[in-house]
């Protein structure tokens, strides 16, 4: 007999993290599973591999129907480890062909054609049944559609010119025209992004909005596990 009830299993904590490009939501995400032991997805770098599979198969990415057609063929699997996160496309490696410019200019298409989503929601739902001690997700849509049931809910935003700098920075982009150019492309992208008619990028209503335009990544980090911790300890 229990004194006072059996011992609970605590439930997995589930953190969604959406927001924009360029506002740190890989680095943060990745950082914060490890941070909590948890496991992590990259649901762009999903999007990204279904992209690259159209582009690889001669689907014209304007094509919503075509699109549409061949949302079910291609075999995408995530590896959830945050150190050494994996993506394969038809058991491929896709983690470097999925970071070209042709496929980030070609992305935003694909993931605005409903039968795409539908199939890489699933996927996502179902990472997130498999994570038995919790995981950490990042998107655009995490908290308002894939898991509206989310432990903690994080919506990063930061201004356009702090994203640019931060994108340049990873392209290697030098002087002030690259600069202006990947601004261009960001916003061009988020516009996109956030104008589709299936669930287009958003903040829920119950997320905390965290702008990191003036934050370093270890702050980020710090104020997103602490937001985790206090939900654990409350529930
Ligand atoms: O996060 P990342 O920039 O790699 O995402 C690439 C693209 O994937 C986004 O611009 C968006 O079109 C799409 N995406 C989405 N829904 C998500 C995650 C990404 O539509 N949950």
């Amino acid at each position: 007999m229990y004194k006072e009830g059996p011992p609970t299993v605590s439930n997995p904590v589930i953190v969604a993290i959406d927001g924009p490009s360029g506002t740190g939501k890989s680095s943060t995400s990745k950082a914060v599973a490890a941070e909590l032991g948890l496991s992590y997805l990259d649901t762009g770098a999903q999007y990204r591999a279904i992209t690259w599979w159209m582009l690889s198969n001669g689907v014209d990415v304007n094509d919503q129907a075509a699109v549409a057609n061949a949302a079910a063929k291609p075999v995408i699997e995530s590896g959830s480890d945050p150190l050494a996160p994996t993506i394969t496309v038809d058991g491929v490696d896709a983690s470097g062909p999925i970071r070209t410019q042709e496929v980030t200019a070609a992305v935003s298409a694909v993931s605005a054609v409903p039968e795409v989503r539908t199939r890489l929601v699933e996927l996502q739902r179902e990472a997130a049944e498999k994570a038995t001690a919790g995981i950490v997700v990042e998107g655009r849509d995490i908290g308002t559609t894939v898991l509206p049931d989310a432990t903690v809910k994080i919506f990063l935003t930061a201004s356009a010119e702090a994203r640019a700098v931060r994108r340049a920075g990873e392209l290697q982009a030098k002087g002030p025209a690259d600069l202006a150019a990947t601004q261009a492309a960001l916003v061009e992208r988020d516009a996109a992004d956030s104008g589709r008619k299936t669930s287009p990028l958003a903040k829920a209503e119950d997320a905390i909005e965290v702008d990191t335009s003036e934050l370093t990544l270890e702050q980020v980090v710090e104020c997103v596990v602490t937001l985790v911790e206090e939900k654990r300890v409350a529930a």
